[in-house]
């Protein structure tokens, strides 16, 4: 069966390969089969923005599509960056979206934090399957480490005392939020494809 990511980002292509590889499926990104889709993201969780963008690509293609969404939860800030982890602050760099959040957390005692991915498939036949995946962690008070993207700086995992950016891509795949996300999609999947 081939599926269809909705997304344009080739990293997420192969670590969704990787993982969907031995259920024996192909993945393909949206570029791939000619669509070049950016749904408004306007639902309010994250599975609902996965939902609008695994549906668009869906009815657009023909074919079952995936799409994830994913971003940082802080306790302290009642939950945001969350859904708009991307454009916090209408920012537009990495390293200013995790000094506004440094600063946002001046003074605050509860520096708990999780990121947060969610998958959503969608097939043409009308039948959806989710999965999602968290990590737990701590805002750092001061970037550190020079790997990964986004908050990862600053996102701080006390078992291991290092910031997801000082952690190798496999060590962070092995804990991360979509890492969870996609190991569970996976059985997800699986179940549903031996089932027919
Ligand atoms: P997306 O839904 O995967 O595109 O993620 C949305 C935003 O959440 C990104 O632009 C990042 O700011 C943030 N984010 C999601 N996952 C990670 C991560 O693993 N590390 C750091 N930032 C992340």
């Amino acid at each position: 069966m081939k599926f269809v990511l909705a997304s344009h980002n080739r990293g997420k292509l192969r670590e969704m390969q990787e993982i969907l590889a031995e259920l024996g499926v192909e993945v393909v990104l949206q570029s791939d089969v000619g669509l070049d889709l950016e749904p408004e993201e306007t639902g309010t969780t994250f599975a609902e923005n996965a939902a609008i963008k695994a549906r668009a690509v869906m009815e657009a293609s023909g074919l079952p599509a995936i799409a994830d969404d994913s971003g940082l939860c802080v306790h302290a800030l009642g939950g945001a960056p969350g859904i708009y982890s991307a454009r916090y602050g209408g920012l537009d760099d990495d390293a200013a979206r995790c000094r506004l959040l440094l600063a946002n957390l001046r003074g605050a005692t509860d520096r708990g934090a999780r990121f947060h991915s969610a998958i959503v498939c969608a097939f043409p036949n009308g039948e959806v399957l989710q999965a999602a995946g968290e990590c737990a962690g701590t805002i750092a008070f001061a970037p550190m480490g020079a790997g990964g993207f986004g908050y990862d700086p600053v996102f701080f995992v006390p078992e291991l005392r290092k910031t997801f950016a000082q952690l190798t891509a496999e060590e962070k795949n092995a804990i991360s939020h979509r890492g969870n996300a996609l190991r569970a999609f996976a059985a997800e999947l699986k179940t549903y494809l031996e089932k027919d």
